[in-house]
């Protein structure tokens, strides 16, 4: 299998639906990042919007849409997911570097950073084609009507569902109230534990609740569109945030009329695993491709392009590079996964197709691939490729045409942190050619 790498390979077809381009240097003038509106199922007027990442600090919110983005196949109804709204505040894991971009749905200043942005994502909820909208976030402790003790109190904001009133004057979904009960009696049948029980919480926002007037979910009310909050508790682990928001949205696609297929197990550890095996990004063209789940914090004289922006494909909307200096960041969400140290180099154009000898038989591998080797490999001499397996090393400096196994390669030039994934690098003259990754069997 060409691309097999990793546990799940079952799903890799599905992250092809959304392979995004991001371009590092996206970072506006004004110090933002453009979030990405990913559409799903076959579009009508009775759209789904999820929206994750409005606050850069609540994983549990914008991973649980991103599994949406990635993980879901929409085979009935119409889904809009912004999986990271405030994507720059999530790379910096920070609440709001320029300030609660949940306040900013009431009145906001032409120079504020956000404005674009704000201005972007209200047009989306305003589309005709929106009718129910479902904000996530994590709060912290858990939500209980009456106060029991600090962490469980009417003043919390985890494991609940939000409403600003009981009603509203729109034709479908007007029952904000009731719809909210049918998500928190969905949720509270699949509980890990009683203590993460969920209710809905009722802030009455029209009533004077100054603080919830500047919010999303208001802006959405005082448009006519059925919006909810989702929250869960910033006491539990992220897989378990995500589980409980996952829950509440498969119910929310279910009261609209979406059908779905999940490519994993509702269960902490199977969002686990979705979370965090299968993650790859793809570099010019795919002539380099980078497996995430195990990369090292650091890949030292890794070949980027001269003078040219870094441009990528992401398996996932929550990566992003960062360039500063000569080093560039890989992102994903609010963890750093690895700094690739650049030796630039020009580029040689064409994506090409080369042939190694794994484990005894020929192989035809195009660049950018991940080749399984149970225990040797051969780099076969193609065209005037100068060929670099990086961590081998052999007196005669031709690494072509020689049978190479793990144990000769120098462990501390892997690209993952066990030590089972190497480099081989194709050059033309001066310029680099491409990449194949070698993994060897666990
Ligand atoms: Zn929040």
């Amino acid at each position: 299998m060409q691309m097999g790498y990793g546990l799940n390979r079952g799903m890799l077809k599905l992250y092809s639906v959304i392979l995004t381009l991001f371009i590092a240097s996206l970072l506006s003038a004004n110090g933002t990042l453009d979030f990405d509106l990913i559409k799903k199922g076959q579009e009508n007027n009775n759209t789904l919007l999820v929206i994750g990442g409005i606050q850069g600090d609540e994983p549990g919110g914008f991973i649980s849409a991103s599994l949406l983005a990635t993980h879901y196949e929409i085979t009935e109804g119409s889904l809009w997911i912004v999986p990271n709204l405030n994507f720059y505040s999530i790379i910096k894991r920070s609440r709001g570097p320029y300030g609660d971009m949940n306040r900013k749905f009431a009145y906001l200043s032409k120079s504020d950073p956000e404005y674009d942005t704000i201005q972007r994502i209200k047009s989306y909820i305003q589309s005709d084609k929106v009718k129910l909208i479902v904000n996530l976030h994590d709060g912290s402790g858990f939500y209980r009507k009456n106060y029991e003790d600090k962490d469980h109190s009417p003043y919390k904001w985890g494991q609940c569902s939000i409403i600003d009133q009981k009603t509203i004057k729109i034709d479908k979904y007007s029952n904000l109230k009731e719809i909210s009960s049918q998500v928190v009696e969905h949720v509270n049948a699949n509980l890990l534990r009683d203590e993460d029980r969920y209710h809905t919480h009722n802030t009455k926002t029209r009533e004077g609740d100054k603080e919830m007037e500047k919010t999303l979910t208001y802006f959405a009310i005082n448009n006519s569109k059925a919006a909810f909050g989702n929250e869960a508790s910033k006491n539990l682990p992220t897989h378990e945030r995500a589980y409980y928001h996952l829950l509440a949205l498969e119910k929310y696609m279910d009261i609209v009329g979406i059908k779905y297929k999940r490519n994993f197990k509702l269960t902490p550890n199977g969002i686990y695993h979705a979370i965090n095996d299968d993650i790859y990004i793809s570099l010019y063209d795919g002539k380099i491709k980078l497996p995430l789940s195990q990369i090292r914090d650091s890949l030292k004289y890794f070949p980027i392009k001269k003078d040219a922006e870094v441009e990528f494909k992401a398996s996932n909307p929550l990566l992003h590079i960062v360039k500063r200096g000569n080093i560039y960041t890989i992102h994903y969400g609010n963890r750093q996964l690895a700094k690739l140290k650049a030796d630039y180099q020009e580029y040689d154009k064409p994506n090409n197709v080369v042939t190694l000898e794994v484990d005894g038989k020929l192989k035809e591998v195009m660049f950018g691939s991940i080749i399984d080797v149970e225990k040797s490999f051969l780099v076969k001499d193609a065209n005037d490729y100068r060929i670099n397996v990086i961590g081998f090393t052999n007196k005669s400096k031709i690494e072509t045409n020689i049978k190479i196994k793990k144990t000769q390669i120098a462990k501390r030039f892997s690209v993952d942190k066990k030590g089972y994934v190497y480099r081989i690098e194709y050059y033309l003259g001066k310029k680099f050619a491409g990449m194949v990754l070698v993994k060897f069997k666990n």
